[in-house]
């Protein structure tokens, strides 16, 4: 047994086991004094080390050992979490949990399983660097008979083990088979009784599915898309209700639904609700995939690149994520790090870069030049994308796919978009222009390469090329001016003046632009800003004084150039692929390449350097009244971190409309909240502006269709309005949270509608919980993902925890682990120049309110997720205006009191049988 001393930590209580087996709960400052070095075991070393103020990490982390072992298996980043993964009984008592950590070692230092795992000891001797790297690695290998030994790279390059995967021809069938009712009803019925935990057979779930079937109609393409809004309450089975006529019309006609959805949340649980509903296969015959964009996917020539730097530097933290992420690498089947095979802790515990930072975030990625490219897992994704029935995406790749399609026939021509009340915010990033210096850097990266002499994945566009031109001296000058010209582009120096807030020397023609906008941007906010109350460091651009348009003109220039010669590279590598297909045995790796290099050139020309000329170029004059522009700075801890030129359509759903009309016949959107009303037939006027389908051609096409939730809200929910709380007195307010969350015994979501103050009230709420032993976690100050802290919240029932608006959106948590939501403040839109726009543009103060309702009818529909489920909404702010009780449902008693008898009311509430 491994003799070591043991720190177990919550949010409450902390708990020391003597190496001797002794145990106790220690104060903060007692455990301090017992661990005079890092040779101590802990459940998340960097979360333990910040909590206890160490400075070196703790040596012995069951987490990485459970990350090492499993690193497919969800796990909760607890010791009950992983005792529940194996399958060990957890306990709620700290003392036993510690008690348990020695069961855990056992179970995952099993020789007979640790032989199962395929290369470990390779593996394992990397990461044991000659006894000086991870603690773990001699332990294991112990249990395996060996020793630590040398290895060479050679012994690593278990990438090469993964298996290729095959193109495939898209399933482009006749739309013939229509849909009928009786075939809905069936199939819907067989899924039911199917399910290994059978489902209620509802009404309004047969009824939605037939519903849904109105956007597989047959029609025209581009002149009458059939688009129909579909709100159905929470618990009516939406997700089985659209599934169910996509499945079957994608089969019946062997073609294509795309499914798409906001959070990552929902395409997980989508995966899991057809599990073994429909047949599925491993390979490229798939019937279900999920697609995301490249930067969720593993890069196999990056984590090589990785494997091969930490092995030549002494540094053994990054040597144990190195291997960590090659066990992943071995037992994930899809790479994708927000899919349920990735541990979404990781990050935090090994460190981003040396996790998602193998990602192809920047663009990187070199296609079949690639000595990976067969078995590259994106392209693996994009490849059996082609071939699937269902696909499930989500808003963002759905609506970037669409728009940058070569071919349009390629794309579906059918979509189901859940979650519909996120399209706004989805196409308002989408369409959305950011002229800033961080991404004129990043262009030059792009084009450059690593500049500097440190080791780094940056890959340049010469590199990219290289092997395609080098026989043509036209592409050979394009690629010398682009790079030449790209040398204006701001440089990662310019970064250091920015933060300081001063000016570089010799700086270029853009940086000179940047950081003279950014003096313009602080003087306008200084001279206008706070008699306006506009929000934060932003500002209008119009009028632009001359200095500033005198230097746009440079950067302007610059791009120009740059494009210029992008362009005449794309000709000409699109004749090369079209000579190439020509020929009678045509490279179709060389072909592949071709096209895949001209496409992100392509990409990089209409994303970025069009629309930056043309922000450049009209500085003069304001945009029109369908955009709105404004100039702004960013700030991180306290410092400038970016700085720049932004451009929004005012109505995003414009070029949404236009871009899914071009080859959608039909379009299903759906949510629990797509309404501004909780009575029928009332209220679409909002679904019909926040989704965009009052701006495809025949309007006629749009059918509207509402059920409500089979929820009995009036009984298992309460509402109040906490009237005597003082508005800005911060200290009452931190009390008031921590007096509830107590009242409930945990089980308590605070929301806040701005970090600072969730920031601020954060320590006080944590001392009250923790005086009274409840556990706390928060968004913002917790090292932690969203979803890892929601998977926290969701595992320990009496948890508390604190958010922002990602916490609201991404919280679906069942039964008693969430019984109370708490609303510091009304959330009102922030006034911003982009929203003051579109309030002008949408209806003033009406729009104001109906966005407000729509979040506190989101916020309100996370409490009661199952008929079992009971909760309580608590509204904070005195300031709530009767105008927004249309939020809630109409039967539902809304209280308005003081906070002592809501607390009060409250308790009786969840005492009641
Ligand atoms: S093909 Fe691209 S994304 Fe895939 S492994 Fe190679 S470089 Fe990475």
């Amino acid at each position: 047994m491994l003799k070591i001393s043991t720190v177990i930590m919550n949010n409450a209580e902390i708990c020391f086991l003597s190496e001797d087996g002794e145990i106790e709960i220690v104060s903060l400052e007692a455990v301090s004094s017992k661990l005079k070095t890092n040779n101590i075991l802990v459940c998340h070393a960097p979360y333990t080390a910040k909590k206890l103020g160490l400075k070196q990490l703790p040596r012995f982390d069951i987490l990485e050992l459970y990350a090492f072992i499993y690193p497919t298996k969800f796990a909760v980043p607890t010791i009950n979490g992983i005792a529940k993964a194996l399958g060990i009984t957890p306990s709620n008592d700290i003392e036993e949990q510690a008690m348990l950590v020695h069961e855990i070692i056992e179970h995952l230092t099993n020789p007979t399983h640790l032989k199962s795992i395929k290369d470990i000891e390779s593996i394992l001797n990397f990461m044991a660097y000659q006894g000086q790297g991870w603690a773990w690695a001699p332990i294991l290998l112990e249990q395996l008979g060996k020793q630590v030994s040398n290895i060479s790279i050679k012994d690593l390059a278990l990438w090469e083990k993964r298996p290729e995967w095959q193109d495939n021809l898209p399933p482009r069938g006749n739309y013939k088979n229509a849909l009928n009712e009786t075939a809905i009803n069936d199939n819907l019925s067989l899924w039911l009784s199917s399910r290994s935990t059978r489902a209620e057979d509802r009404p309004q779930q047969r009824l939605y599915s037939q519903k849904i079937a109105t956007a597989f109609k047959e029609t025209n393409i581009g002149t009458n898309t059939h688009i129909l809004l579909a709100e159905a309450g929470t618990g009516v089975g939406k997700s089985l209700g659209y599934l169910n006529p996509a499945w079957l019309w994608a089969n019946q006609n062997d073609n294509q639904v795309w499914v798409s959805t906001y959070t990552k949340n929902l395409q997980k649980q989508l995966e899991s609700e057809l599990d073994g509903l429909i047949p599925r296969q491993q390979d490229e015959h798939d019937t279900l995939v999920i697609r995301k964009g490249r930067e969720n996917y593993l890069c196999l020539l990056n984590l090589e690149e990785q494997v091969r730097t930490t092995q030549l530097a002494e540094k053994p933290n990054d040597r144990i994520a190195a291997g960590i992420m090659l066990r992943w690498m071995q037992e994930t089947k899809d790479g994708d790090f927000s899919g349920s095979s990735f541990h979404g802790w990781l990050p935090t515990l090994l460190g981003y870069q040396q996790t998602l930072g193998l990602s192809d975030s920047r663009g990187e990625c070199i296609y079949a030049a690639c000595d990976h490219y067969k078995k590259c897992f994106i392209e693996h994704a994009v490849a059996k994308a082609k071939n699937a029935k269902i696909v499930l995406s989500n808003h963002a790749l759905s609506m970037i796919q669409a728009s940058i399609a070569v071919n349009p026939v390629e794309l579906p021509s059918r979509y189901i978009f859940d979650e519909g009340h996120h399209l706004f915010d989805a196409a308002d990033s989408t369409f959305a222009s950011n002229l800033t210096l961080l991404e004129m850097l990043e262009l030059r990266r792009w084009l450059l390469g690593a500049e500097t002499g440190r080791k780094t994945r940056s890959r340049g566009l010469r590199k990219r090329l290289e092997g395609l031109i080098e026989d043509n001296s036209k592409a050979e000058d394009c690629v010398v001016a682009a790079i030449r010209a790209a040398h204006q582009l701001p440089n990662y120096q310019i970064l250091s003046a920015l933060k300081k807030g001063g000016h570089g020397e010799r700086m270029n023609a853009c940086e000179t632009f940047f950081l003279s906008l950014r003096d313009h941007i602080k003087q306008q906010i200084h001279n206008n800003n706070a008699a306006q109350g506009l929000y934060g460091s932003e500002c209008a651009p119009y009028p632009v004084p001359s200095s500033i348009i005198a230097l746009a003109l440079h950067a302007q220039n610059t791009l120009s150039d740059i494009r210029r010669h992008l362009l005449k590279l794309i000709d000409i590598l699109l004749k090369k692929a079209e000579q190439e297909r020509l020929n009678e045995t045509p490279d179709a790796t060389e072909i592949n390449r071709l096209e895949n290099l001209t496409t992100s050139l392509q990409r990089r020309c209409d994303n970025n350097l069009t629309p930056w000329i043309s922000m450049l170029s009209q500085l003069e004059t304001p945009p029109g009244q369908d955009f709105i522009d404004w100039f702004g700075i960013d700030r991180a801890e306290g410092k400038d971190s970016d700085v720049g030129m932004y451009r929004r359509w005012v109505d995003p759903m414009i070029p949404f409309a236009s871009t899914l009309q071009s080859h959608a016949e039909g379009i299903a959107i759906t949510s629990a909240t797509l309404r501004d009303s909780q009575h029928e037939n009332e209220g679409w006027e909002t679904a019909l502006e926040q989704t965009g389908a009052r701006h495809f051609k025949d309007k006629g096409q749009t059918e509207t269709f509402y059920t409500p939730s089979p929820f009995d809200y009036k009984s298992k929910s309460k509402i109040f309005i906490v009237n005597d709380l003082p508005k800005n007195n911060l200290s009452l307010l931190g009390k008031a949270y921590a007096d509830l969350m107590i009242a409930s015994g945990g089980g308590a979501l605070g929301i806040f509608t701005a970090i600072q103050r969730l920031r601020s009230l954060h320590p006080q709420i944590e001392t009250a919980l923790t005086k009274a032993n409840i556990p706390l976690y928060a968004q913002h100050v917790d090292d932690m993902d969203v979803g890892t802290l929601i998977d926290l919240f969701k595992d320990q029932q009496q948890s508390c925890l604190l958010g922002t608006d990602a916490v609201r959106d991404g919280v679906d948590v069942p039964g008693e682990a969430l019984r109370m939501i708490i609303f510091e403040r009304v959330p009102w839109p922030r006034p911003t120049i982009l929203h003051k726009a579109r309030r002008q543009h949408f209806g003033g103060r009406a729009y104001d309110e109906r966005m407000t309702r729509l979040k506190l009818k989101q916020a309100y529909g996370r409490l009661i997720r199952s008929d079992q489920d009971r909760g309580v909404f608590i509204m904070l702010d005195t300031m709530f205006p009767s105008r927004l009780h249309d939020a809630f449902p109409d039967d539902v008693e809304i209280v308005k009191t003081s906070l002592a008898d809501t607390i009060e009311q409250a308790e009786g509430f969840f005492n009641a049988d």
